[in-house]
């Protein structure tokens, strides 16, 4: 087996691997890179150039794993797309809002690259997606290899978690395995329930590596640091001031509903309307109508029944007032410019009675992340667009996180038992982290740091 890293960045990046195995090829996500713009945010997949896919496997719907799936699909064309059921209803949404983006950032930006694809092409692309039950072996390769009477290798969805329809899955060929996490949940959410990958083992290990540097404080529960944003919540409600929860779209979102759903029927909040983002509206209305296939808790919580969901249009974000005590559930998570939480959150900022709350992770070269690290009444860079602002505005962080903790994920990887693994989606001090627990716990493991570019035969 040979698997190439085609993310152009070793931290988080552009997810995108490419496994070579019985002689037949798959792709595994196609990612876009949430920093990078133009073609630069794509992954290498000039390395694609003269190796024609078999099949292409997505493990969830999120823009850094599936962002630039129809790019990957131009280098073969008759390359099946193969996901999750839940994640098949979701797909085409994600890349046509993609293409809206870049429709904006060219414009807004300058960004000459964009759109790096086009509706049409999601259109044709979106005929040869496929949709799959967790826990079913799927043949991948070609089906001119099938009738030649070529043993095909398959692969297997594990609910991961994470999302809706998110998956880690598990590839098997002739005499080798391979196991690849995505992003991957080891604790329950509100709503979804912590991954199944019990009993998973495989010869290679690919292994998100998020959290390396996050140490949970003693005591640290999820209930608790719900506790804490309540109170935060209500303090800011009190003073009349408005509330900013910026999150993604898929999966943060209707985490954070489902939360916020919870403290109305409870009465630690007045019942309100919620303004979100289109999108957001348009995947919690699919966690809905789709709850009867995830493993969730709340079956029956319909959040657009129970919730007075109002989509805040974009020529609202810079009129609506914020003087009413009014919550926002708005994408970027990370505040990344030309969305509706950077422009909203630009208009909070010098504003002592407001709020913004992160409750997920914020890249530190981020709006969100530079937010963050600043310090009350700091003048600092926001944004390029935005350019220095001074916070007066109230900035508090939850972990609400949606990614495995760092000991459950090296206890996965202990339980794997793998020959080798790799270490991706992380920054360098979370990467190292795992390399070092690792080679502590597991010295007889190749462990390598997955470098762009980087061929490993396994
Ligand atoms: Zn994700
Ligand atoms: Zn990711």
């Amino acid at each position: 087996m040979r698997i190439t890293n085609l993310n152009p960045d070793p931290d988080i990046g552009a997810s995108s691997w490419l496994v070579e195995l019985d002689d037949a090829r798959l792709l595994l996500d196609a990612g876009m890179h949430p920093k990078r713009e133009g073609r630069d945010a794509l992954p290498l997949y000039k390395l694609l150039d003269d190796k024609d896919l078999d099949a292409i496997a997505l493990t969830h719907c999120h823009h850094d794993h599936v962002g630039s799936l129809p790019v990957a699909m131009r280098h073969s064309r008759k390359a099946h797309v193969l996901m999750t059921e839940l994640s098949h209803y979701l797909i085409g949404r994600v890349l046509h809002n993609s293409v809206n983006v870049m429709m904006r950032q060219r414009e807004a930006r300058g960004i000459r690259d964009y759109p790096l694809f086009t509706h049409d092409q999601v259109e044709e692309n979106e005929v040869q997606f496929q949709g799959f039950k967790y826990n079913r072996q799927i043949d991948w390769a070609s089906f001119a290899k099938a009738r030649a009477g070529f043993p095909s290798p398959t692969l297997e969805f594990f609910d991961a978690g994470h999302t809706l329809g998110s998956a880690g899955i598990l590839v098997r060929g002739q005499s080798q395995t391979l196991f690849y996490t995505g992003d991957v949940c080891f604790h329950d959410q509100t709503i979804l329930q912590s991954a199944r990958f019990d009993g998973v083992r495989a010869d290679v290990l690919i292994m998100e590596t998020t959290r390396g540097s996050v140490i949970p404080p003693p005591g640290f529960t999820r209930q608790k640091e719900m506790q804490r944003l309540t109170t935060a919540l209500q303090g800011v409600l009190a003073r009349r001031g408005s509330v900013l929860l910026p999150a993604f779209a898929l999966g943060r979102t209707q985490e954070m509903l489902a939360e916020l759903a919870l403290l109305m029927r409870a009465g630690d909040i007045p019942h309100q309307p919620i303004y979100v983002g289109g999108l957001g509206r348009v995947f919690t209305e699919i966690y809905d109508q789709k709850a009867h296939l995830a493993t969730r808790h709340l079956p029956n919580l319909q959040l657009t029944e129970e919730l007075n969901l109002i989509v805040l249009e974009r020529d609202q974000l810079d009129t609506i007032k914020l003087g009413g005590g009014r919550i926002f559930v708005l994408t970027a998570g990370m505040l990344t410019e030309c969305t509706p939480a950077h422009d909203l959150a630009v208009r909070m900022m010098s504003d002592d009675r407001q709020a913004i709350f992160f409750i997920g992770y914020a890249d530190p070269d981020t709006p969100g992340g530079r937010l963050k690290a600043s310090k009350p009444g700091e003048t600092f860079l926001f944004s390029a667009d935005a350019g220095p602002l001074t916070r007066r505005c109230e900035v508090q962080e939850f972990d609400l996180t949606a990614h495995a903790n760092r000991e459950a994920l090296l206890d996965f990887a202990g339980k794997v038992s793998p020959k080798v693994i790799l270490l991706g989606h992380g920054e360098l001090s979370s990467r190292q982290w795992f390399e070092e627990q690792l080679r502590i716990r597991h010295p007889h493991i190749r462990v390598v740091q997955a470098a762009p570019g980087l061929v490993v035969e396994a």
